[in-house]
């Protein structure tokens, strides 16, 4: 430095670069020294950062990840996660937080490199796009994907230095992976039928897309104390799970009134595995209105959510909190005007979704033409699969794939000539479009094969609760069996007819350990929407299949008619009944 500048000018340098890693450890010692010292935070990290500093000022302190998002957003790391990654370096735990805002998640110890999620708005994604994404996963990782319970795909095995290939590459072909992780809007489900299904009141690919694309370019929208799911439902047959989003758009139809016609009726703070689901807010939405309205929603809970304690820090506290009135006043006030609200009596019944819709062939609302529901075993597809599946949709089909939150796909827009090829295509890829009532509603987590935070291997238990079952018993109606892993409850265990949580269980004195659950049983969703209540609690994994077949078992042997439901069967019982009946059923 010296040889080329004055002397002056040497020591104005050395100033300016003392003062500027003063400033960087002070940010590092003391979260909050990013913003100069009485400053008002500016710009877009403004709302996140104006948040943090009333968390200190009030004593609270800030969760870590809180603080690493102060020292440094992970949307500027982005170079650092390239240069590490390149040089086949894993993160330490903040960089590990930081590179899942760009969709990358180190995994270990479950598997040692990176799982990668991407973005598809409503689930629906481009036959290139799925062939393309073949090759990306054979280039940078193992060579197949996963479907997940967001109408998502991730990637696994990617090494470190694919990493950044991986994400660009997936970029280029439109599946961004920004904000798919950590405290972010995460990918905006829409209804897997929309435009197609004779059933819906409003086709949600506009809203799910717009929604999409106004995340992926409102940076100040990344601010938030906590992930967010926004899920747009369209009342059609395949059902979305809206209920479990923190935010639900609902479609209505409002019979009478100057609100009259199909809205969005808006339901708030659903998180299901903290055992609540969306309440109706009683106000109506507009569906040109509906990305306004959840951007305002986020911009109260980057507010006033919880910056001190991560299990405390999703909407549903706010409104816990707060009651909705004072919640709904804030947006309010963000919007600059009054939200619409309705007497719920002018709101039409919803048609209940057809819990088989998502698998085998059903006619679209376009004459002549079906989708067709391809099951997926334990939501994995090959890379062949997915070629042959892009192929199947971009000559048999109109072209698109549409991702279901039942970790399963449809084909759509194909014509009632070419359905016997599409049949005979998907088998000859070791697919099928019919399987058992109880196989159709089989969800799982990842589990212990790609996940550190599981319990048990729940895609492997699932398929082995499935194979006993079908082996032992048959259905006359359709079940929804959640297998997940953890608390975090990616599966949904309470929503199920019948709901497993991974747990360790004790299986002597020393204390020692093995894989296990806890069982729920009477979950639902839409019309049938309730968490379920705990049946058996501490089961081994190996004895998982025979106290679900048990519960089964009781059921059929003892309801009321051949028409009563798993859940009204449930519901006339409690706990301990039902393990009575169970015990007697298996004797
Ligand atoms: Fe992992 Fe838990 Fe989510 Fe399963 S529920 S994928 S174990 S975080």
């Amino acid at each position: 430095m010296g040889a080329e500048f004055s002397g002056e000018q040497t020591r104005w340098l050395e100033g300016f670069a003392s003062g500027a890693a003063a400033l960087r450890s002070l940010a590092k010692a003391a979260p909050g020294a990013v913003a100069l010292p009485g400053a008002v935070p500016s710009g877009p990290d403004a709302g996140q950062l104006a948040a943090q500093d009333r968390t200190l000022k009030g004593g609270g302190k800030l969760s870590d990840q809180e603080k690493w998002k102060r020292s440094e957003h992970p949307h500027d790391a982005y170079a650092r996660l390239k240069a590490d990654a390149g040089a086949g370096r894993y993160p330490k735990p903040d960089d590990n937080f930081r590179w899942r805002y760009h969709g990358l998640f180190y995994v270990a110890p479950a598997q040692p490199n990176f799982m990668a999620r991407l973005r598809i708005a409503g689930g629906i994604l481009k036959h290139w796009q799925l062939a393309a994404l073949a090759t990306l996963t054979e280039r940078c990782g193992a060579g197949h994907c996963d479907i997940t319970t967001r109408a998502n795909l991730q990637v696994r095995e990617i090494s470190a230095v694919h990493g950044p290939a991986f994400l660009e590459g997936a970029a280029e072909i439109g599946l961004i992976p920004r904000g798919a992780g950590s405290d972010n809007v995460r990918n905006i489900t829409g209804s897997a039928g929309a435009g197609i299904d004779p059933q819906e009141l409003l086709d949600t690919r506009a809203h799910a897309s717009a929604m999409h694309h106004h995340i992926l370019n409102s940076r100040a929208l990344s601010g938030l104390p906590r992930k967010f799911n926004i899920a747009f439902d369209g009342a059609g047959s395949v059902a979305t799970l809206e209920e479990t989003n923190d935010i639900g758009f609902q479609a209505v139809e409002v019979l009478s009134g100057p609100l009259a016609g199909i809205r969005y009726r808006l339901a708030l703070g659903g998180i299901s595995g903290h055992q609540d689901l969306a309440r109706d807010t009683g106000v109506i939405v507009a569906p040109e209105d509906a990305v306004n309205v959840a951007d305002a929603v986020l911009r109260v809970f980057i507010d006033s959510g919880d910056r001190t304690n991560r299990a405390k820090a999703r909407l549903k506290y706010v409104l816990d909190a707060w009651g909705f009135e004072r919640f709904l006043a804030a947006v309010e006030e963000k919007l600059g005007r009054k939200l619409d609200r309705i007497d719920a009596a002018l709101v039409a019944p919803r048609a209940a979704p057809d819990r088989l819709a998502h698998i085998g062939v059903h006619a679209q609302r376009q004459p002549g033409l079906s989708r067709v529901g391809v099951a997926v075993r334990a939501g994995r597809l090959t890379a062949a699969q997915m070629r042959l599946l892009a192929a199947i949709a971009r000559e048999a089909g109109d072209g698109d794939l549409r991702l279901t939150v039942w970790q399963n796909l449809l084909v759509s827009g194909v014509p009632d000539s070419k359905l016997d090829d599409v049949k005979a295509n998907l088998a000859a890829a070791g697919l099928d479009w019919r399987v058992s009532n109880i196989r159709a509603g089989l969800v799982a987590c990842t589990g212990s094969r790609g996940c550190k935070f599981a319990n048990a291997d729940t895609k492997g238990d699932s398929l082995a609760i499935a194979d006993q079952l079908e082996a032992r018993l048959t259905l006359d109606q359709p079940l929804n069996i959640h297998l997940t892993g953890c608390p975090n409850s990616c599966a949904q265990h309470y929503i199920g007819d019948i709901g497993l949580i991974g747990v360790k269980v004790t299986v002597n004195d020393a204390g020692d350990q093995v894989a296990g659950y806890d069982i729920v049983a009477g979950g639902g969703y839409g019309a049938q929407a309730k968490i379920g209540a705990p049946v058996f609690s501490g089961v081994k994994s190996q004895d998982a299949p025979a106290h679900v077949e048990s519960l089964l078992r009781a059921f059929t042997a003892h309801r009321l008619s051949p028409q009563e439901s798993f859940q009204a069967f449930t519901a006339r019982h409690d706990g301990a009944a039902l393990r009575a009946l169970a015990s007697g059923a298996m004797a």
